[in-house]
């Protein structure tokens, strides 16, 4: 694995975490597991459940949650289902 000096900057490689010095200047640099640059994002926040309603596709029976909206393209025909989220008056 590489890893950058901590007083010069340069890089050179070791065969695992411990204790390597520097080839360059000399400093002994400590070299842990989970030491030097990560390149791996960090996992996506949880999802958080909100009250939006449910509706069923009246083609395939599919069941997913709309926004507000008024109508919304099933995720699994693309028939467009009414959600109706509107308050209807009587009359
Ligand atoms: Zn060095
Ligand atoms: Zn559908």
């Amino acid at each position: 694995m590489i890893v950058r000096c901590g007083r010069c900057g340069s890089g050179f490689d070791v065969p695992g975490p411990g204790r390597h010095a520097c080839p360059n200047c000399g400093t002994v640099n400590e070299v842990g597991a989970a030491s030097g640059p990560i390149s791996t994002a960090p996992p996506p926040p949880p999802v958080q459940e909100d009250p939006s309603p449910r509706v069923s596709c009246a083609n395939c029976g599919f069941s997913f949650i709309v926004g507000k909206v008024e109508v919304a393209p099933c995720p699994n025909c693309g028939t467009p289902v009414t959600v109706g989220v509107t308050e209807e008056g009587d009359g």
